[in-house]
């Protein structure tokens, strides 16, 4: 049977950019949002062939901000993606939106085109800390967009929080994952703020502003893993909590690397065995798409040994973790070095077995690139030792004296 597929469309439009941001969104380009969406159509469509044989059990809207792109771009979206590509009766459709561009009205239409999940951008329950990221809404919009999701028919809804923000305290992160609780969602997502190059709170912090450390911020997420798991909402990624059967099925897919094909400037894909983006230009991309001309930025055969370190990069962020039987069956590679790893790791209390699977507990998720990292280094170690080993045999088998 052929492997399902994931859709991800890329809204990169936004009402004002936020301080710590940097995807690939633009505030003041509303102008090109017809133009894009001509883009957008047209490249759905003409891809649409291709993934004839894939049926499609995700479809991610994200961004930028796709509730300011307007429900009604969205939803003829949606209408094409329905009507040209395999789309699963029970598949799972996202749209990101924020508290300040959603309505009843149009989460309504959002509804009937047939979004099932909506992740919202909350961040915090507090107005300093909201103000001070330059985030453009306020708490009180976040409990009228929630509201207004279920009022619309959303039962599956996602809210994203960040901790570590400047000024942010113990009790006032406790205040906002309360205050997220009581909105009653399916899903949490908790990010650790970092800084990025080229962003504005990279600036601020480079002219002396102080930002909660590495300790604090472990506090912080140690906390949240234990406080969510007793609120009925257990860890399944790094900075993912669901409800039972409420895990992001089109997120899960990039950590169990199942392909999915991406749409708009900057997306990504992982589809046929390459892996390929495109353009992060708004212009080069509707121009691109529109009048005939290159838009692929970056394109990657994946040969298997790639794939290899990606098993653990990726699924190590899960507590789904890795598995022996699966490593060696799929990639022909010796697991007992990472075994031996693992123990060593489980002994500090970083990493457990659960049912056969190896996962990082929350201590070992703080470290988890160190904890990767080291493990990426004795797979290759491995790797090397194996072609030594079997170039030996080749040579022997040839009757070299
Ligand atoms: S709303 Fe989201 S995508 Fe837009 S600037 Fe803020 S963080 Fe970035």
């Amino acid at each position: 049977m052929a492997d399902k597929l994931g859709i991800y469309i890329h809204i990169p439009f936004c009402r004002s950019k936020c301080d710590y941001c940097d995807f690939y969104s633009l505030a003041g380009r509303d102008d090109r949002m017809d133009q894009y969406q001509k883009a957008l159509l047209s490249h759905i469509r003409e891809t649409a062939p291709l993934a004839q044989d894939f049926p499609v059990d995700t479809i991610y809207i994200g961004g930028g901000t796709p509730s300011y792109y307007g429900a009604k771009r969205l939803k003829e979206l949606l209408g094409v993606v329905h009507k040209l590509y395999k789309v699963e009766k029970d598949a799972e459709v996202t749209v990101e939106c924020n508290p300040d561009s959603v309505d009843r009205k149009a989460l309504k239409i959002l509804r009937k085109a047939g979004a099932n999940r909506l992740s919202m951008g909350m961040q915090s329950a507090n107005a300093r800390e909201l103000e001070c990221i330059h985030r453009i809404h306020t708490p009180q919009q976040v409990n009228e967009a929630a509201t207004a999701a279920r009022k619309a028919g959303f039962t599956n809804l996602s809210l994203d929080l960040i901790y570590g923000l400047p000024g942010q305290t113990m009790d006032s992160w406790k205040a906002t994952v309360e205050h997220a609780l009581s909105l009653i969602p399916q899903h949490l997502s908790c990010y650790g703020l970092k800084v990025e190059e080229g962003t504005p709170l990279a600036a601020r912090v480079a002219e002396g502003e102080v930002l909660p450390d590495d300790d604090q911020q472990a506090d912080l997420y140690l906390w949240t893993v234990g406080r969510l798991e007793r609120a009925g909402y257990p860890q399944y990624e790094i900075s993912n909590f669901a409800k039972p059967g409420f895990a992001s099925r089109h997120n899960l897919r990039y950590w169990l690397t199942q392909p999915y094909i991406g749409f708009g400037p900057g997306a990504h894909s992982d589809f046929g065995g390459r892996r390929y983006s495109f353009v992060r230009d708004l212009d080069a991309y509707i121009q691109g798409v529109l009048q005939g001309g290159d838009i692929i930025d970056e394109s990657e055969l994946i040969p298997k040994r790639e794939r290899c370190g990606e098993y653990l990069m990726l699924r190590l962020r899960t507590v789904q973790g890795i598995n022996e039987q699966e490593y060696r069956s799929t990639y022909f590679m010796d697991f007992a070095p990472l075994q031996a790893r693992l123990e060593q790791f489980q002994a500090q209390g970083w990493a457990e077995q659960t049912d056969g699977r190896w996962h990082f507990t929350p201590q070992g998720f703080l470290l988890s690139n160190q904890l990767i990292g080291d493990l990426l280094e004795r797979q290759e170690q491995a790797h090397w030792e194996d072609l030594v080993a079997k170039s030996r045999h080749d040579h022997l088998d040839q009757g070299c004296p």
